[in-house]
C-alpha cells in the first residue's frame, strides 16, 4: 500500500521505500523551506479556510457530541472554526482571547471543555513543549509533522522526515500494537540564540 506523507507519496516496494526515506529526508531538511515552518509561540496568523474541510471537520464533531450525548451548541462550532481558521500553534488563553476579540461570546470553561473534546476526538491535537501551558494546533487533513523546539527562545520549528512514520510502524507490527498516534519533540538551542550567546560573549571578553 503506498502511504502518503510529508504530502509525498512512498514507494510501494519496502526496499525501495528505504531509499525513498532517506533521499527524502534529505530533501526535508531545513533548507527545504516548503516543508519546515517556522513558528514561534506568540505568532497568530490566519489560514485562508479551506470551507469543504471545514464541513467535514464539523460533521465529524457532530457525530462525535451525539456519541457523547453532548449539546451541539453555536459556541462549540465557533471554537472549532476558530481553531481551523487558524495556522501554528496555540495556547488556550491566546484562542480565548483572540475569540474575545473578534466579538465572539464564549466562556473560558467552554473553550477548555471543547478543546478537550477536539483532542480525544483527533480533530486537535495538544502538545507539551516544555512550558507551562500545553500548546494546540488543528490536525485533521494536515499533513503529519514532528517538532523541534529551542528551549533558549521557545521557537517551535516544524519538521517531516517519513521515516518516523516507518518506525512507528514497525514498532507497532513488533510489540502488536494498533499505533494511534506519536509525539516527537526534539529540544535544543537554535541558530539564532547560538549566534546572540556568541556575540555577548565577545564583547564581554574584549
Ligand atoms: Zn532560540
Ligand atoms: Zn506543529
Amino acid at each position: 500500500m503506498a502511504l502518503s506523507l510529508c504530502g509525498l507519496r512512498a514507494p510501494s516496494k519496502p526496499e525501495a521505500g528505504e531509499r525513498w526515506a532517506a533521499r527524502t529526508a534529505v530533501l526535508l531538511g531545513p533548507s527545504e523551506t516548503n516543508y519546515v515552518a517556522k513558528r514561534t509561540p506568540s505568532a497568530v496568523s490566519r489560514d485562508t479556510l479551506n470551507t469543504d474541510k471545514l464541513e467535514e471537520v464539523k460533521k465529524l464533531f457532530t457525530a462525535h457530541l451525539e456519541n457523547k450525548g453532548l449539546r451541539k451548541t453555536g459556541e462549540r462550532y465557533a471554537i472549532l472554526e476558530e481553531i481551523y481558521a487558524r495556522s501554528g500553534h496555540f495556547d488556550v488563553e491566546e484562542l480565548y482571547a483572540g475569540m474575545k476579540e473578534r466579538g465572539l461570546q464564549v466562556s473560558r470553561a467552554t473553550v477548555y471543555n471543547t478543546l478537550d473534546l477536539l483532542v480525544e476526538q483527533g480533530l486537535v491535537s495538544k502538545h507539551q513543549f516544555g512550558r507551562n501551558l500545553a500548546q494546540y494546533e488543528k490536525s485533521y487533513g494536515y499533513r503529519q509533522h514532528d517538532h523541534v523546539i529551542c528551549t533558549e527562545c521557545h521557537k517551535v520549528v516544524e519538521f517531516c522526515d517519513p521515516r518516523i512514520h516507518g518506525i512507528q510502524t514497525m514498532v507497532g507490527d513488533l510489540l502488536n500494537f494498533h499505533i494511534l498516534h506519536h509525539s516527537l519533540n526534539l529540544y535544543g538551542i537554535c541558530g539564532d540564540c547560538r549566534a546572540q550567546a556568541a556575540a555577548r560573549f565577545s564583547a564581554s571578553s574584549t
